[in-house]
């Protein structure tokens, strides 16, 4: 398995290199997160050198996370995708520098280049900023029609809410 890749070669060559690693090798991701079905992680990381041979990498990466709703705590498997694309430096002075400075918001972040580049460190950082803060279905299956549709209840049938007023009025 594929766990370290050489950005400044990609970023020379223009090559780009994939990969794949189990998602339970991803303890920070899955730290919380309910027991997890056996999946991969995919992953493929470009390297590109501009006219101004400013160096950069986009990393991609698709993984399936178990999560709880928290509408209404059933789990469901949530398909995550991350693309990113970053700047690669060779020092850490030259980060640092760059955060002090009047950086240019448009600007992608930077990230210390190696011959080592650990892969897998930055897919599991991308896809932990992915996650969502309250995971959610986009419609429970187990809830009540009328609680998930907009549009109210069945012609031939009267809504709980329906019921409820009338039951108030009375
Ligand atoms: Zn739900």
């Amino acid at each position: 398995m594929i766990s370290t890749v050489d950005t400044w070669d990609l970023a020379r060559l223009g090559r780009e290199q994939r990969g794949e690693a189990a998602l339970a090798s991803f303890a920070r991701l899955l730290d919380g997160l309910p027991a997890q079905a056996e999946s991969l992680v995919s992953w493929a990381i470009a390297g590109q050198t501009d006219a101004l041979q400013r160096r950069y990498i986009t990393l991609r990466a698709d993984a399936t996370v178990r999560m709880v709703c928290q509408r209404c705590l059933a789990e469901f498997d949530l398909p995550l995708h991350v693309e990113t694309r970053l700047q690669l430096v060779e020092t850490e002075a030259e980060i640092q520098a760059e955060e002090s400075g009047e950086d240019d918001p448009e600007a992608p972040d930077q990230v210390l280049g190696s011959s080592f580049f650990d892969v897998l460190s930055l897919v599991e950082d991308e896809l932990i900023l992915a996650l969502p803060y309250v995971p959610k279905h986009e419609v429970c299956p187990s809830l009540p029609k009328e609680l998930n549709d907009s549009e109210g209840g069945d012609a031939g049938r009267p809504s709980p809410f329906a019921v409820l007023a009338k039951l108030k009025k009375d």
